[in-house]
């Protein structure tokens, strides 16, 4: 998604854009990903800056949707639809006012609902709901028809999508790029060079250590489910302690999701689909009577501080990393799309996401030896 993203924005630019995905543009944690556009309700204390950077990605999204709608004729699946954060018990009701109170400082929108009010507005959440929180800014889109949207959308701006073409080393003269060398041997040259890799993005070879980017694989498992009597189960998304239930508006509902620190595993398994739905089907019952479509597992690109690495590599002219999105990539499509065409372009943009926030202090002097 990201890299698609850019691809197309650069190209807006009037940047002749060239894209190698080794496999199809658009298939990894963006086709696993729920979709949900949440910056407020995944804030968290000590995060302002990726608040600040999810709000202003989250504000462009509509207009992001619609240009793409009115370039490649597909609706994206774009929903205003908001969201809802339930608490089951008396623990995960008193955690949801502080997490009330910490939106409350951080000047965010939001609402405490009882729970008639809650169901009121869910009619299919179970009684046991202790507590609501209202978060009417949170939105969702679908993440596979916004890649499909992408694909097109470069194309018809003149980019060039290669598909099945592995990347396996970033080519480098001194202290410049070159170009990138493809899995079957050849070499492509290019002024620029930005890795949009996801979790796969810290694997390319050739990047010298002073460049390299703290970027791990952390697995999600999501199980889709279809309401073959269409939609109306759930208007909103609906989120609660360890999980979400998103709906697509149209009969079908994303269940998520785990967190696994497994490395590169994404094997689906039995103990996921059965969390996923134990969980969903406690707070919204009714989801037991839908179909099973998918059960899929992605791996989100995760950074030591959850935030994403975006704009140009410590020492390496023309070299930019677009990757370590996380939980929210899917959020940040427009804005990352915005600031690395920029970046490319000559103009770079003051933001708190540099690359060099990992990098390694400068060695102190040399320790004298305790006598
Ligand atoms: C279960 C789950 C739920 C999620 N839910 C949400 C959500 O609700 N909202 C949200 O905002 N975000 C969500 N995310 C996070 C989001 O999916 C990611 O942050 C985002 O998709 C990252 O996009 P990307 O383009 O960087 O990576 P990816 O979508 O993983 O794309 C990376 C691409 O790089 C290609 N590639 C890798 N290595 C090479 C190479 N050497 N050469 C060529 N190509 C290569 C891959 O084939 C792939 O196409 C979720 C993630 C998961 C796993």
């Amino acid at each position: 998604m990201i890299g698609l993203a850019i691809a197309w924005r650069a190209r807006a630019r009037g940047l002749g854009v060239t894209v190698f995905d080794g496999r199809d543009p658009g298939s990894g944690a963006s086709s696993v990903a729920a979709g949900m556009l949440a910056p407020v309700t995944e804030a968290e204390a000590g995060e302002r800056a990726l608040l600040a950077l999810g709000m202003e990605s989250a504000r462009r999204w509509p207009a992001f949707a619609a240009e793409l709608r009115d370039v490649t004729g597909v609706d994206v699946g774009y929903r205003a639809c908001g969201t809802l954060v339930v608490a089951r018990d008396g623990d995960e009701a008193e955690a949801l006012d502080r997490e009330v109170a910490l939106r409350e400082r951080l000047g965010l929108r939001t609402a405490r609902l009882l729970p008639s009010e809650a169901r009121r507005r869910e009619p299919a959440l179970a009684p046991s709901v202790r507590l609501a929180l209202d978060v009417p800014d949170d939105h969702a889109v679908d993440p596979r028809l916004v890649a499909a949207a992408l694909v097109l959308a470069a194309r018809q701006a003149g980019a060039v999508l290669h598909t099945g073409a592995g990347v396996r080393s970033v080519v480098c003269d001194g202290e410049r790029v070159t170009g990138v060398a493809l899995e079957d041997g050849s070499v492509v040259q290019a002024g620029q060079v930005v890795v949009a890799a996801g979790a796969w993005s810290a694997l390319l070879e050739g990047v010298p250590a002073s460049a390299q980017v703290p970027v791990r694989p952390v697995k999600g498992q999501t199980l889709r489910l279809l309401d073959p009597s269409g939609p109306g189960l759930l208007e909103r998304v609906l989120r609660y302690e360890g999980g979400y239930i998103v709906p697509r508006g149209d009969g079908r509902y994303v269940l998520g999701a785990t967190v696994e620190e497994r490395g590169f595993d994404t094997a689906m398994t039995a103990g996921a689909a059965y969390e996923l739905l134990r969980d969903a089907s406690e707070l919204v019952p009714g989801i037991l009577e839908l179909e099973i479509e998918e059960l899929v597992a992605g791996l989100r690109p995760g950074t030591p501080d959850n935030g994403p690495i975006l704009g140009a590599a410590q020492g390496v002219a023309g070299l930019l990393w677009a990757t370590g999105h996380f939980r929210n990539g899917i959020l940040l499509t427009p804005v990352t799309a915005d600031l690395i065409a920029a970046e490319l372009a000559g103009e770079p943009a003051e933001h708190a996401f540099a690359a060099d926030r990992f990098a390694s202090p400068a060695p102190g002097p040399a320790a004298v030896p305790a006598p």
